[in-house]
């Protein structure tokens, strides 16, 4: 596979998607004209972010939920490395 393959694979993996901050979750939007603005198809409004589920997860903390999961987890973790390492 070539790079540029390779690239286009990623930029399928990662599509564009929308974030109505309006209704504080990911929407449908209706594209207005051919610039880029977006109107959310829930509320209306344009209040609309967009870019790749990846950056507007961390922009917009949507993945809050599971990163508290993973760090209560590497708690469990730690947790059960102190007790076996405990001497008392
Ligand atoms: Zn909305």
């Amino acid at each position: 596979m070539s790079k540029k393959e390779a690239k286009k694979l990623e930029e399928y993996k990662d599509p564009i998607i929308f974030y109505c901050k309006d209704c504080s979750e990911i929407v449908d939007t209706i594209r207005l004209g051919g610039k880029y603005i977006y109107k959310c198809k829930k509320c209306g409004t344009k209040n609309v972010a967009f870019g790749t589920p990846k950056s507007l997860r961390g922009y917009f903390r949507l993945d809050e939920k599971e990163a508290k999961q993973e760090r209560e987890e590497i708690r469990r973790q730690k947790a059960r490395g102190d007790k076996s390492a405990d001497k008392l």
